[in-house]
């Protein structure tokens, strides 16, 4: 049995204030590594980026999306995942020079890491940046939900040229009256985190979700989900790359028409290819000349 592709499973330990997600990244993953050639050390670390971030969007039920971003002072400046509450997900990474061999924290340098939730409604953007603190991109996240959300949680995560996987498991606040006392729940932690610690890589990447819960968990009541799918795509459009040249301002834009007869902008996520000619950057500017005439008179 092979794991479900593109999928999202979430568990709960019965009577308990523990709860756990599985994700297996394929064709959402793949489509990430056909876009661009990323090195192999760096394609792990953005897999298992992509793995952590549909696992903390998943678990916050979000409306709009999540954009977890590590920004390095490393050779890889800058690694970017967003995945929305659909669970679509993108990514992106930017680096220079050779990287073979390199570990995670050699590779990103002291760095900062910025967790963005955007409503994507119009609300209020909520952003916050901490410093990149931990070996791997599993240790950063969870010092980081540690301190930001106070609660205790662990991922385990992996990826490889094939696909992308994580478990994740969170002890959930109580307020008692129902279910276990919080000793009982510390002690189910305490245990499954042992259990999961046992976790190698190739079992994450090749087994489905339900045999990975029964071989870790096989002593406890565990209750599944119904199981998620999660998909790539790229929320780029010729109408925010045209918002975006709008903003450059018309002589910056003009400037590069006329070195090049064209402007060309290259989505760094799917990498789709927006050019825009005279006549189109004309257009992109049509609507601000109406809406600017009063403001242009100095
Ligand atoms: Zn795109």
């Amino acid at each position: 049995m092979k794991p479900h592709p593109d999928s999202l499973q979430r568990f709960l330990f019965d009577q308990s204030h523990v709860r756990g997600e599985l994700v297996h990244l394929d064709a959402a993953w793949r489509a990430v590594l056909e876009r661009h050639d990323y090195p192999p050390a760096l394609r792990t670390v953005m897999g298992e980026l992509m793995a952590a971030a549909t696992l903390l969007a998943a678990m916050l039920k979000l409306k709009g999306s999540l954009i977890l971003q590590m920004q390095g002072q490393g050779p890889v400046t800058l690694l970017v995942v967003e995945c929305d509450g659909e669970l679509n997900v993108r990514a992106t990474a930017k680096w220079q020079g050779e990287l073979e061999g390199m570990s995670f924290t050699q590779m990103v340098g002291d760095g900062r890491f910025v967790i963005t939730l955007d409503p994507r409604d119009g609300g209020k953007t909520y952003q916050s940046i901490v410093a990149l603190d931990g070996d791997s991109v599993a240790e950063v996240l969870q010092h980081y939900m540690q301190r930001s959300e106070q609660l205790e949680t662990r991922l385990w995560l992996a990826a490889d040229a094939q696909g992308a996987a994580g478990l994740l498991l969170q002890q959930m606040p109580h307020e008692g009256g129902h279910g276990t006392s919080g000793e009982q729940d510390d002690d189910m932690w305490q245990r499954v985190t042992m259990l999961s610690d046992t976790v190698k890589p190739e079992e994450l990447l090749g087994l489905p979700a339900e045999e990975l819960i029964r071989r870790l968990f096989g002593e406890e009541d565990v209750r599944l989900f119904v199981a998620q799918h999660v998909a790539f795509r790229c929320t780029c459009s010729r109408e925010k790359v045209g918002r975006m040249l709008k903003m450059l301002g018309r002589d910056e834009v003009d400037a590069v028409l006329a070195e090049k007869g064209e402007v060309a902008v290259n989505c760094e996520f799917c990498n789709h290819h927006y050019r825009f000619d005279r006549v189109d950057a004309d257009q992109v500017f049509a609507s601000e000349v109406v809406l600017g005439a009063s403001d242009s008179v100095h």
